[in-house]
């Protein structure tokens, strides 16, 4: 848990946020200003602060569930055949403006 972090804040509870789903090691929720009418994020739980410094062998696995979760999640919210969209933003460059690693879903 890094301070002043806010999807730590969101991850841990301390900051209140409708959970769509949680595991042990992420959670997602929609993002405060979405960009389309299904726009969720999907955060892991450890703070991780980019895909820059994500470990090639300890990170595997939250990288798999974020992926067959985002997979699951768009089938709740009925975006499945219709499509979306799964994005990371990387640094500064890239549009990162929360740098506690997330994946963003986006469709409707
Ligand atoms: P980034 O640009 O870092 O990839 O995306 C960060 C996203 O987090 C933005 O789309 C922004 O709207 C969202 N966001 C920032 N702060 C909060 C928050 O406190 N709650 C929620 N639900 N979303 C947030
Ligand atoms: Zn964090």
């Amino acid at each position: 848990m890094e301070n002043d972090c806010i999807f730590c804040k969101i991850a841990n509870k301390e900051i209140e946020s409708e959970l769509l789903y949680e595991s042990d090691n992420l959670v997602v929720f929609r993002d405060i200003n979405p960009k389309a009418p299904v726009h969720l994020l999907i955060v892991p739980k450890r703070h991780i602060r980019s895909i820059n410094d994500l470990d090639n062998k300890k990170d595997k696995e939250i990288l798999a569930e974020m992926l067959f979760t985002a997979k699951d999640m768009a089938k709740k919210e009925d975006v499945n055949e219709s499509g979306y969209r799964l994005q990371f933003n990387v640094e500064k460059g890239g549009g990162q403006e929360v740098f506690h690693l997330h994946m963003h879903l986006i469709g409707g």
